[in-house]
């Protein structure tokens, strides 16, 4: 396709891969953030071998593992019992090389955005985009909260995240969120640093931490740490003090007192708020949505960030292959729409499984789930559901 102006909405990982891969191809770039410096928000996460494949097309993928850590096995074990619960290995997928990433969000913002600037795309910082306006050409136009306008242009790619507001609100926001922190790894201690483990009381409570590799400019391996807690329960928690939420996380998991240690003041504590929503239309006149802006979902298998680089591929190939923007456009919905469908409906599956006030799920997940997932064929589907391998996304793109 000829070269298309196009407009980037969002600078988080959906809006930096897909400014990367399209300006390769040819495209005229622009992006445009709300921030005045464009920074990430949060912890850390998991960056399976989807989403490495897609930073690998990029380049990208040495920057990153020099960022992160291995995670080699994600283990889950219920309090009360000791049962383990969840224990899925990557190993089970039958390739050597693949295992999780975990990675701090500032360390895969700061490779991405790095590469855009040394590849000279614009960044239009402080911008707060609010709509866009379709012109009768099929162009379109970003509409910005002071009312400034900028283009048209040929497409408008929606990075957004979650709460776009270049799309109509869809879907609901849960009662469970968490609590993140990013701490030092405490070296010596008894928490496995190529592992994401949890602790779980029921579904209701739920501790876990994740190494996350290192951060921009500090080469000290970092750990999050993270607390499930109702959105409504918040306020609550900061009333009754640090001393009270630290004594609940002991009771729970006694070899995380090394990273409560490190936390003096609440504000170490970021809570994140998760929401369930697919677009039904993620692909509109010259504005597609793509990442959390067409889906999002909580993160319990740990895909958001690996689906939004997903789509970005989708997307340059869709523009490479399109006839039009509108054919670019059906394509690169087409390549994706399953495996979105497929993770959405798996994620609302086992999000009340560790994150609910039911009684019974946690009862049959510690009794039934547990001992069944340890028997063939089942670590091998447990495994390739935590990579997002699941309905095969990758040969869809041809990544492998
Ligand atoms: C606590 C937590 C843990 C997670 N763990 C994992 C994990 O382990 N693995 C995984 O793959 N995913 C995980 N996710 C999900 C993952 O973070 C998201 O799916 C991913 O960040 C989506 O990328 P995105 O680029 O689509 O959107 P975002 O990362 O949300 O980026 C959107 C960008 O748009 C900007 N923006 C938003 N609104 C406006 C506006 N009006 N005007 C201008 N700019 C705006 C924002 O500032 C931001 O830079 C987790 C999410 C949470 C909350």
């Amino acid at each position: 396709m000829r070269s298309l102006h196009i407009a980037i909405a969002g600078c988080g990982p959906a809006g930096l891969a897909a400014a990367l891969l399209l300006h390769r191809d040819g495209h005229r770039v622009r992006l445009y953030e709300r921030f005045d410096t464009p920074r990430p928000i949060g912890s850390g996460l998991l960056i399976q071998p989807t989403g490495l494949a897609v930073l690998e097309r990029l380049g990208l993928d040495a920057a990153l593992k020099a960022h992160a850590s291995p995670v080699e096995r994600l283990l889950g074990k219920a309090v009360r019992s000791g049962a383990t619960v969840l224990d899925v290995r990557y190993s089970a997928l039958g390739e050597p090389l693949w295992v999780g990433l975990g990675i701090h969000r500032a360390a895969l913002f700061a490779i991405l955005y790095d590469a855009v600037l040394a590849a000279g795309i614009p960044v239009h910082t402080s911008c707060e985009i609010t709509g866009s306006e379709l012109g009768a050409n099929g162009q379109r136009t970003l509409v910005m909260a002071d009312g400034h306008r900028e283009g048209p242009f040929d497409l408008i790619v929606d990075a957004l995240g979650t709460k776009t507001l270049l799309a109509p609100p869809t879907g609901k926001t849960l009662e469970y969120g968490a609590l993140w922190a990013s701490l030092d790894w405490p070296e010596g201690s008894a928490l496995n640093p190529h592992a994401l483990e949890q602790r779980y009381r029921a579904a209701s409570i739920m501790a876990g931490v994740l190494p996350i590799g290192t951060a921009p400019h500090d080469p000290k391996a970092k750990a999050a740490l993270f607390w499930s807690i109702k959105g409504v329960d918040v306020a609550a928690w900061r009333e009754a003090g640090l001393e009270a939420w630290k004594s609940d996380v002991r009771a729970v998991w006694p070899a995380v007192e090394p990273l409560l240690e490190q936390i003096s003041d609440p504000d170490q504590l970021v809570f994140a708020r998760y929401a369930h929503r697919t677009l039904k239309k993620p692909g509109e006149t010259g504005l597609i949505h793509i990442g959390d802006a067409w889906h999002s979902a909580s993160p319990q298998l740990g895909q958001g960030a690996n689906m939004a680089l997903l789509d970005a591929y989708a997307l340059a190939l869709g523009l490479r292959e399109g006839s039009d923007v509108a054919d670019a456009i059906a394509r690169a919905i087409a390549y994706r729409r399953f495996h979105v469908w497929l993770y959405q409906v798996l994620t609302a599956f086992f999000t009340p499984v560790y994150q609910s006030d039911s009684r019974v799920i946690p009862f049959l997940r510690d009794r039934l789930v547990g001992p069944v997932s340890k028997i063939w064929p089942a670590p091998g589907i447990q495994a390739a559901l935590v990579s997002g391998l699941v309905g095969a996304p990758l040969g869809r793109l041809d990544l492998r």
